[in-house]
């Protein structure tokens, strides 16, 4: 005998608020469904050149041990990303990207009555991490598309638990002073935990405005910096990020890590990939330069566009982005329309190599006529 059973209601109805984080469209899709053979991607800030060739050796030469689980430490990597950077490995951790040490962060220190603090249009996982575990968010309005952190330190209330910024942002393309953001960390009390997401570090490292995380830790122990090996290194579907913290934060987060989170390719990967300066110079040199050509274009075709120290920009294009995405679309050009943000009118483009540029450019001015 069978009896159906009901769902226990009081259980995650929140879960039905829930929305799923939309994919840019892969491009096996694209040449599908408008008959174009030479797509271009321009949608998900990946590395235009590819992983690095070094990287590419190491793996072919791992293949071979895709049997063995993950090293569950990750020892190998965080040595030598401690050494690196000049911290000891208790103030590391791994992630299956940089994206999942912001859900050990929610599970860790969010939750009902625990409110996320960000900026409206931060990255928006921050957000969707703070929803899946049931907790208030503060979403704070930005100022010229900048995270303005004069009203977030006046927002912050005995609810705030943990304070998340992108700098540079995604999908602004911004980046807080130096001086500006070190004076608002002043301000935080030290019990509440902030997190700065340098994804974009290596492409925002040269500018003297620039924080580099990892030098103001000595100052603010509430902070997390986390990095990635997804974009400027090339790596982004091995998925493989990290933090940096103080042993307790970084003790907290190894509770909720999934013992092998950190896959083996991926390990190998970005092991290789840190020697590889050369193909991080040529990354960071045609990211500059197409950073140069996508804003002189953008002029010449009178689009709005926000100065970028990542490797996108943020356009507003006057009109419904939405429409224009698809009409890109058909010139065979992936971009990301930005109406999930409330940015109904603005496309974020990713910066490609001199030629995937070129073609941006000339399907925006053929879909603009
Ligand atoms: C891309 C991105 C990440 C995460 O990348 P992972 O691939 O998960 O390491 C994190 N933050 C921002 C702002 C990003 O744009």
């Amino acid at each position: 005998m069978s009896r159906k059973m009901a769902p226990p209601p009081h259980l995650h109805a929140y879960l039905e608020r829930l929305l799923p984080y939309p994919p840019g469209k892969p491009i096996e899709e694209v040449q599908r469904e408008f008959g174009v053979r030479d797509v271009i991607k321009l949608a998900s800030n990946e590395n235009p050149l590819g992983p690095s060739p070094r990287a590419m050796k190491a793996m072919a030469r791992a293949a071979a041990e895709m049997h063995l689980y993950p090293d569950g430490a990750g020892y190998y990597l965080k040595q030598r990303l401690a050494g690196r950077l000049g911290i000891a490995p208790q103030e590391l951790i791994l992630g299956n990207g940089s994206d999942e040490i912001t859900l050990f962060l929610a599970i860790a220190y969010l939750g009902p009555g625990l409110a996320l603090m960000t900026s409206n249009y931060a990255f928006v996982r921050y957000r969707m991490a703070a929803e899946l575990v049931n907790a208030p968010v503060t979403l704070v309005p930005m100022r010229d598309m900048t995270h303005d952190l004069k009203a977030m330190a006046q927002a912050i209330d005995t609810n705030t638990a943990l304070i998340c910024l992108d700098v540079p942002c995604n999908p602004t393309g911004t980046i807080v002073e130096a001086r500006i953001l070190t004076g608002f960390l002043r301000k935080v009390p030290k019990h509440i935990p902030v997190l700065l997401d340098q994804a974009y570090f290596e492409f925002a490292q040269g500018d003297p405005d620039y924080a580099d995380g990892l030098a103001l830790r000595a100052a603010f122990p509430n902070l997390i910096v986390t990095r990635t090996f997804s974009k400027a290194y090339g790596l982004a579907g091995l998925r493989i990020g990290y933090a940096v913290a103080r042993p307790e934060i970084v003790n907290h987060l190894e509770r909720v890590r999934p013992p092998f989170n950190a896959n083996r390719m991926g390990q190998i990967a970005a092991l290789a990939a840190l020697d590889d300066a050369a193909h991080l110079r040529r990354t960071l040199s045609v990211n500059a330069r197409g950073i140069k050509m996508l804003t002189r274009g953008f002029d010449r075709l009178g689009l709005r566009w926000w100065p970028s120290w990542a490797n996108f920009i943020l356009v507003d294009t006057g009109r419904d982005a939405r429409a224009l995405y698809v009409e890109l679309l058909k010139h065979g050009v992936v971009t990301r329309p930005m109406g999930g943000y409330g940015l109904s009118t603005h496309l974020r483009i990713s910066i490609g190599t001199p030629g995937e540029n070129s073609r941006c450019l000339d399907a925006l001015k053929a879909a603009l006529k």
